[in-house]
């Protein structure tokens, strides 16, 4: 970006199953400033995800080496995986002037808001928890039992979405991303 001004650094929370995967990609396609930090998780891939798009696929061991290397601005266990932010590419992005997106789950998002009380924190919010379970099972990516850890995961989450600046129900994809962009932009006016 042609642009002396650092970017901001924006918590991008939800449920699983929310969607906030699905308003990220509009998010990217209708905002050049927004860059997405792409983690190292220990979890397999789901069908179509590429490693270093999606997620850095990584094995326990090679987590552990990043950790002892001080590499995480921020890492979690997440219904027995792990999950972290590599902290190289979310300063570079951020001194170049891009808005950097984190989307991680809540002990992420408390340690960031922690760590960077400038972040801008952003949480989604499915229609009703029925809706949330039907979409979780409807992606059908997952076994039962994950289904059942991320639902109760899922109501911890929602419990805590005061923690936000902001809140946004995803009921409408068009609305939810252009409610998303409304907070960017006057986040970094
Ligand atoms: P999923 O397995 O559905 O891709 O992700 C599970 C949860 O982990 C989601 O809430 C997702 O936002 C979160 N997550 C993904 N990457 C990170 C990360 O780097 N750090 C933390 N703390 N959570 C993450």
């Amino acid at each position: 970006m042609q642009n002396n001004k650092p970017g901001k650094l924006f918590v991008y929370a939800g449920a699983s199953g929310v969607g906030k995967g699905t308003i990220m990609k509009e998010l990217l396609k209708s905002d050049s400033s927004i860059k997405l930090s792409v983690s190292a998780t220990t979890r397999s891939p789901r069908e179509g995800e590429v490693h270093g798009r999606e997620y850095f696929f990584v094995t326990k061991e090679e987590f552990k080496q990043m950790i002892n290397e001080d590499g995480f601005l921020e890492y979690a266990q997440y219904c027995d995986n792990f999950y972290g932010t590599p902290k190289a590419y979310v300063d570079e992005m951020l001194q170049k002037g891009y808005n950097v997106f984190l989307e991680i789950e809540l002990q992420g998002a408390q340690n960031i808001l922690k760590l960077r009380p400038d972040a801008v924190s952003i949480f989604i919010l499915p229609p009703s928890v029925e809706e949330l379970e039907r979409r979780l099972r409807d992606r059908a990516t997952e076994t039962e039992d994950a289904i059942n850890k991320r639902l109760a995961q899922a109501k911890v989450e929602m419990n805590h979405a005061k923690m936000y600046k902001y809140t946004v129900v995803n009921d409408d994809l068009n609305k939810a991303v252009k409610d998303v962009l409304e907070i960017v932009n006057k986040e970094t006016k």
